[in-house]
């Protein structure tokens, strides 16, 4: 690996946390997977998938030591266990309804953008960037940038412009992280709700998966500056915003799990042992057919570098949907 690149330098708090994250790290080196930093669930947290919290996205080396961005193998089996008694509680009602399966969605988006003050640098990012976000999530999910296209479409609804130096940064996992989201949660399973602001340790983002019931912690955190346009260099083409999204709905990490067993749970996107960063040429970690998926959007790589989700996402994201948050 070469040189750290010149990154962002931001306040780590230090904050121990259950969800995963996409740090912004430097390089692969001498980062590994603090699994047991973040298996012990919080108590209280066996009757839902422990993983209720999110999934990130870092930026290579700072953070990651406590990487709270991938599953467990238990969490991985609790979830695929919950998303089979989700389908089959479904197909039981549809069987009475004679409903059906939606093919195609769009999703209400309500930003939150979260403020320190009223300065660029203390989060009051301007509206064009919020909008240029729709843009690149519609242009990812249509398969537009050269991947398959999924059956997700955005449309943002509202702009929720909040000042409060107390939930500034967004710390992963803390207890302002809940109050900002119980305070400003709106709508059902099917709202996506994204806040935006400087964000704790070094994070690009994290995101919650869906769960069976609805929690206030639903949502997407992406750091402001990650959006098209933003100062997050490497990283200020709107994918953070994407990245997490994916892990909304229902989506692992392309090295989830490593080589070894059902990795991210999608047939189509080779195995791989660890995240790649910024945008390696022939990484290949795993001896299973294929190369490292380093251009898709689950990956931990620069934005410039990723822009595909493959078709097993695509029907991996629709059935999470229809299962948890289609009405
Ligand atoms: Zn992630």
């Amino acid at each position: 690996m070469g040189p750290r690149p010149n990154l962002l330098t931001r306040r780590v708090a230090g904050v121990a946390s259950t969800t995963l994250a996409l740090l912004l790290s430097t390089a692969a080196v001498g980062v590994v997977p603090a699994a047991s930093a973040f298996s012990a669930a919080p108590s209280g947290a066996c009757a839902e998938p422990a993983d209720s919290h999110a999934n990130a996205r870092v930026k290579p080396g700072a953070g990651a030591k406590h990487e709270p961005n991938e599953l467990t193998a238990k969490q991985v089996r609790e979830r695929d266990a919950d998303l089979a008694a989700s389908l089959r509680e479904r197909a039981n009602f549809r069987a009475g309804a004679g409903a059906t399966t939606l093919a195609t969605v769009t999703i209400p988006v309500v930003v939150h953008v979260i403020q320190r003050d009223s300065t660029r640098a203390g989060g009051n990012i301007p509206d064009s960037m919020i909008t240029s976000q729709i843009s690149v999530l519609n242009q990812a999910y249509a398969g537009g940038t050269g991947g398959a296209a999924t059956a997700f479409a955005f449309r943002l609804d509202k702009i929720n412009r909040v000042t409060n130096p107390s939930w500034y940064p967004i710390v992963d996992g803390s207890s302002a992280e809940r109050s900002m989201k119980s305070s400003l949660r709106v709508g059902g399973k099917s709202t996506l709700n994204i806040y935006l602001g400087e964000l704790s340790d070094d994070l690009l983002g994290w995101a919650t998966f869906p769960q069976r019931k609805l929690s206030s912690m639903d949502g997407v955190v992406v750091l402001n500056e990650s959006l098209p346009g933003g100062s997050a260099t490497n990283y200020n083409q709107g994918d953070t915003g994407t990245h997490e999204i994916g892990h909304w709905l229902n989506l692992y990490h392309t090295f989830q799990g490593g080589c070894g067993g059902s990795g991210d749970g999608v047939s189509d996107t080779p195995a791989e042992a660890s995240p790649a960063y910024q945008c390696p040429t022939g990484r290949d970690t795993c001896s299973a057919t294929g190369l490292d998926p380093i251009t898709n959007f689950m990956d931990y790589t620069y934005d410039s570098c990723m822009y595909q989700f493959t078709p097993g996402q695509a029907s991996r994201m629709l059935t999470a949907w229809n299962a948890y948050r289609a009405a």
